[in-house]
């Protein structure tokens, strides 16, 4: 009769020592823009002040904010991201108008690209509310790993500006956040992504190609994104969906 107790205590406790071994293994990548600071808005007001410059030499607003759009969902591929290859959507965007009108590009108008290229590049950082006191709580649980795409020294700049680099045990900047940039990144650090979390604000970088290789996800949801990151949510199972960065407190 004892022996079976035992046998049968064993059974009940076996899952749970399963489960806090699992739990203080995972390992959590976390994204930056838009995630732990805002990025957004300076491109958004890097975009209204190139319409206006548009709209001024008399072009429909619309139209070249429509062309724009297009441009900039191309650059991923081509040109990257970042304030660089935002100026270059612009002045693909502004020949294109231009070269309908017969109109010349003139110093005035590099003056203005390289103006707004800056004022994105060297924009101000700040951590959105709670961000701080909540990786300090994380880091003391799990490995965390600061994951984002862009170029290096625009990225870097952001991270040293915002002095989150001690929560992390290593910074990544990535050209792009596919399902090989994840999977290369796994490999790297000899992680399985099923004892791995990516944590961020675009569906279509953040939660859809590591969901696909199976790690976790959490999707920190935010009322705005550029539209080329409006992408249908593909997630794995293992997904949480907060609006607050502070939220992770009650998942990890
Ligand atoms: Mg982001």
């Amino acid at each position: 009769m004892a022996n079976s107790l035992f046998f049968h205590s064993s059974l009940l406790f076996f899952p749970f020592v399963l489960y806090s071994f699992t739990v203080m293994r995972w390992t959590l990548f976390i994204d930056a823009d838009d995630t732990l600071w805002e990025n957004f808005t300076y491109f958004e007001a890097a975009r209204d002040r190139f319409l206006d410059w548009m709209e001024k030499a008399e072009f429909v607003r619309d139209e070249v904010n429509v062309t724009l759009s297009r441009i900039d969902s191309e650059r991923t591929h081509e040109i990257g991201f970042g304030s660089m290859g935002y100026r270059e959507a612009m002045r693909r965007t502004m020949l294109f108008f231009y070269e309908k009108t017969g109109r010349k590009k003139t110093s005035k108008d590099t003056a203005l690209l390289d103006e707004i290229q800056r004022s994105v590049h060297l924009h101000s950082v700040e951590l959105y509310p709670g961000v701080a006191d909540t990786l300090q709580y994380l880091r003391e649980r799990y490995p965390l790993f600061l994951v984002t795409k862009g170029v290096e020294d625009e990225q870097s700049g952001k991270v040293e500006r915002a002095d989150v680099a001690g929560y992390f045990k290593d910074i990544f900047v990535i050209p792009d956040k596919t399902p090989e940039h994840y999977r290369e990144l796994m490999n790297k650090l000899n992680i399985s992504p099923d004892e791995s979390w990516m944590i961020g604000n675009s569906p279509r970088s953040d939660i859809n190609p590591p969901a696909e290789i199976g790690m976790g996800t959490v999707l920190v949801k935010k009322e705005r994104a550029w539209d080329f990151e409006e992408v249908p949510l593909k997630h794995n199972g293992r997904f949480h969906e907060i609006t607050d960065f502070r939220q992770l407190k009650e998942i990890f």
